[in-house]
């Protein structure tokens, strides 16, 4: 197929690669367009099969057991956003010169001529908190929008449903942008770039390039993280449309062109006139929650986003005061005693504990679970001094009790010999005992939950069940 568009589905051979989420309705509606399809599939456990006689029922193929052949005749692959680029299958098909789409490449090219622009986000962390309050300001200004792709609305729901957006709230992660090669966004966002899924993209480089993928094209604004010159870097070598604007967002006072913080208030130095003398003030800290330094920086990248469309200061301030964050990102569950219990146990990452740590002055923290390969030296040395103690649970957590030995001798450390689910009890209990009034208990793992919890959801429930029970023995 090469490089030539495909407009004409009827009787292509398209190969779906993978069940689940993204490939079940890709099947779906490649198969209505008049394509040939074949999905394969890995696994062959009863949800895969459940999936398979679904699609099997409407005339698409599938394959069970066995992704890594290409099926004969393949023009065309579509593949889930997880599948690795090293797979035998995409070998065999970059061999046979056949071309590989993700679930974004496939809805940016299903989408009508007239459809809605897209505003991106992507990053190691944030993306989700800087989507929700982009859509929140866009609905402030009275636009017809929806957060979609990683969250919410699937984008081929987006560009294909009955619905009508004037702009979509776009999250992507890495590997989507990988696989999303043709995607020419109205303007995007990188928040910041730390190592992460290094296992998946192979290097630093790798990964870097993936998320630098999201400013290819752009036609109005490429928005980074001043603090973050990574992010910069991706701008600077990205190849955007004529006239397009690289858009700085910074905790400090901003520079011309850029969106930053001036005496609690969220100003705009970019989209203004004679943005060399002006600044335009948008909302207050205090208009976002949690007003952490990292959700700020969340709110200007959402900010500029939004500007960057022409949504009015006005809605900004509006939408960044409607805007609630997920469950378990820094949710303020109870003060006990005089303690504040926070639960963040989407933390699943050293960058994004390190920013929930740095929101906070005096902190028990409760850290834990598996590493994915991280080393935790920095995120120790950059927070020992707000450390009050620390309550270690989880297969990893002798990584971090080490980290602590080497870099915070002197935080007392709980090591909590356990991976049972009832751990989190004895954890805030433990916690407790060492927090002082003012202090604040702070879940932010660093890593992921899977060894104790089904997911971080769960951590995060079981961690408030936990404060619940402390509050009621108080
Ligand atoms: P993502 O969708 O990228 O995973 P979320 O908005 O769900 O991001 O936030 C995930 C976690 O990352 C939060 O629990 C928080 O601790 C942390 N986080 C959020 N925003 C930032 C940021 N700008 N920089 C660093 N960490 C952040």
């Amino acid at each position: 197929m090469g490089s030539r568009e495909v407009t004409d589905w009827q009787g292509k051979r398209v190969t779906v690669a993978g069940l689940g989420v993204s490939g079940v309705p890709a099947a779906k509606v490649l198969h209505g367009l008049g394509a040939t399809v074949t999905v394969v599939n890995d696994g062959d456990d009863e949800r895969a099969r459940a999936q398979a006689a679904e699609l099997e029922a409407l005339g698409v193929t599938v394959r069970l057991g066995d992704g890594a052949t290409l099926p004969d005749g393949t023009e065309l692959i579509v593949t889930a956003p997880g599948w690795q680029p090293d797979k035998p299958l995409f070998t065999a098909a970059r061999e046979a010169g056949v071309e590989i789409w993700g679930d974004v490449e496939l809805a940016w090219r299903l989408r009508r001529p007239d459809s809605a622009p897209w505003l991106c986000v992507t990053g190691t962390n944030g993306k989700t908190t800087t989507v929700q309050m982009l859509a929140s300001i866009l609905k402030a200004a009275g636009l017809r929008t929806a957060a979609v792709g990683n969250i919410g609305v699937s984008l081929l729901d987006a560009v294909l449903g009955d619905e009508e957006y004037d702009v979509l709230a776009v999250e992507l992660s890495s590997y989507q942008l990988h696989w999303a090669p043709s995607l020419r966004a109205h303007s995007a966002a990188v928040l910041n770039l730390a190592p992460d899924h290094l296992d998946w993209h192979g290097s630093m480089e790798a990964y870097a390039r993936d998320k630098g993928r999201v400013y290819e094209g752009n036609r109005v604004a490429c928005v980074y993280n001043v603090a973050d010159k990574a992010t910069e870097d991706l701008v600077r070598e990205a190849d955007v449309e004529e006239g397009c604007r690289a858009i700085g967002f910074t905790l400090g006072t901003p520079a011309p062109s850029q969106l930053g913080v001036v005496e609690g208030i969220l100003v705009d130095r970019a989209f203004v006139e004679d943005r060399h003398k002006n600044a335009q003030e948008l909302a207050e800290v205090a208009d976002v929650d949690p007003p952490a330094p990292h959700n700020i920086a969340n709110a200007l990248a959402a900010a500029a986003l939004a500007r960057a469309f022409g949504v009015p200061p006005q809605a900004v301030r509006d939408g960044l005061r409607a805007f609630r964050p997920d469950a378990h990102r820094i949710a303020h569950v109870a003060d006990v005693a005089g303690v504040a219990y926070v639960d963040d146990s989407k933390a699943t990452n050293t960058h994004a504990a390190e920013a929930s740590l740095a929101a906070y002055e005096s902190i028990v923290w409760i850290a834990g679970g598996l590493a994915k390969g991280a080393t935790f030296d920095e995120l120790v040395a950059r927070s020992a001094k707000r450390l009050r103690g620390a309550v270690l649970i989880g297969a990893d957590r002798a990584l971090i009790r080490e980290a602590l030995a080497r870099h915070a001798p002197e935080v007392p450390v709980v090591d909590l010999d356990r991976t049972d689910t009832g751990a989190m009890l004895a954890a805030v209990q433990e916690a407790r005992r060492l927090a002082e009034p003012g202090d604040t208990v702070l879940l932010a793992p660093a890593c992921a939950s899977m060894d104790m919890f089904v997911n971080y959801n769960k951590r995060g429930d079981a961690f408030a069940a936990a404060v619940r029970e402390l509050e009621a023995g108080a």
